[in-house]
């Protein structure tokens, strides 16, 4: 890896996970973000349960053909860590074929719900030949001063900023082999839900929660120069006014000379 490296990763989950899911149309979600993707020729990485490449083969198809990159997100959004040996088996096997089936190739990465994971987890993944995972993730400290966040959050702002604040001191922030052909590409800034909260995808977000978003990823790029994951949720960033938040920050990363790339294309 050289220069500096941006990945946009988007947690794609719409129907399965996420609040008022009933309300969203998914295939209208993912055509807003790829619009905005579109307009400035950059690729994103959509981590996706299997149920939904079950569901919309041509619409992932589609994606990537036009360079995007597939990877997993459970099956439906399970939380893995908390799986007996039976279940996991069973939800990645699942998954996994859904992934092959779907795209005619085996997958290459792969994001836990909930960031939630363990040993069994990279274990089964390095046995299978997957290139990638990217789980590591830290409270940055701009999480807790969010306008967005709920009060026992921002009650807490001080000393959890200073938590954070040496917490990231150990942080890893570039990408790094985790078991032997298996790389870890950590989150190097806070995800989308943890900066916007979790407003009604009905509901634009209020102009004061887009730009404190936008300042507060500004920061966390600064304090991570050479490797940046933006980590997004398809049905947070494709409704109401949200597209433009993705607009900014492919703006931004641009304009400081990031490569926009495909996690495989780093592994
Ligand atoms: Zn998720």
């Amino acid at each position: 890896m050289t220069g500096k490296n941006a990945i946009i990763f988007i947690d794609t989950e719409s129907g399965l996970e996420g609040p008022w899911r009933e309300y969203l149309d998914f295939g209208e979600g993912i055509s807003q973000i790829s619009k905005v993707l579109h307009r400035y020729k950059v690729t994103a990485v959509f981590n996706t349960c299997g149920k939904l490449l079950e569901l919309h083969p041509r619409l992932f198809v589609e994606l990537e053909k036009q360079g995007h990159e597939i990877a997993l997100h459970g099956w439906k959004h399970e939380n893995l860590r908390m799986l007996d040996d039976q279940w996991l088996e069973k939800v990645l096997a699942r998954s996994h074929q859904a992934y092959s089936q779907t795209l005619g190739h085996s997958p290459y990465g792969f994001r836990a719900p909930w960031l939630d994971y363990d040993q069994r987890l990279l274990e089964w993944l390095n046995r299978k030949g997957y290139l990638w995972v990217s789980h590591r993730h830290l409270f940055f400290r701009e999480r807790f001063f969010s306008p967005a966040a709920r009060p026992e959050i921002r009650a807490g702002q001080r000393m959890a900023g200073l938590w954070a604040s040496w917490q990231e001191r150990n942080f890893p922030k570039v990408p790094y082999q985790i078991k032997q052909g298996l790389k870890e590409l950590p989150l190097t800034s806070s995800m989308d839900g943890e900066l916007l909260g979790l407003v009604s995808p009905l509901q634009p977000s209020p102009a004061r929660d887009v730009d404190y978003a936008v300042n507060a990823w500004h920061q966390q790029l600064l304090r991570a120069p050479n490797f940046f994951t933006l980590n997004l949720h398809d049905w947070l960033i494709s409704s109401g006014n949200r597209p433009d938040v993705l607009n900014k920050m492919i703006s931004l990363l641009l304009s400081q000379n990031y490569k926009i790339t495909t996690a495989r294309q780093i592994t």
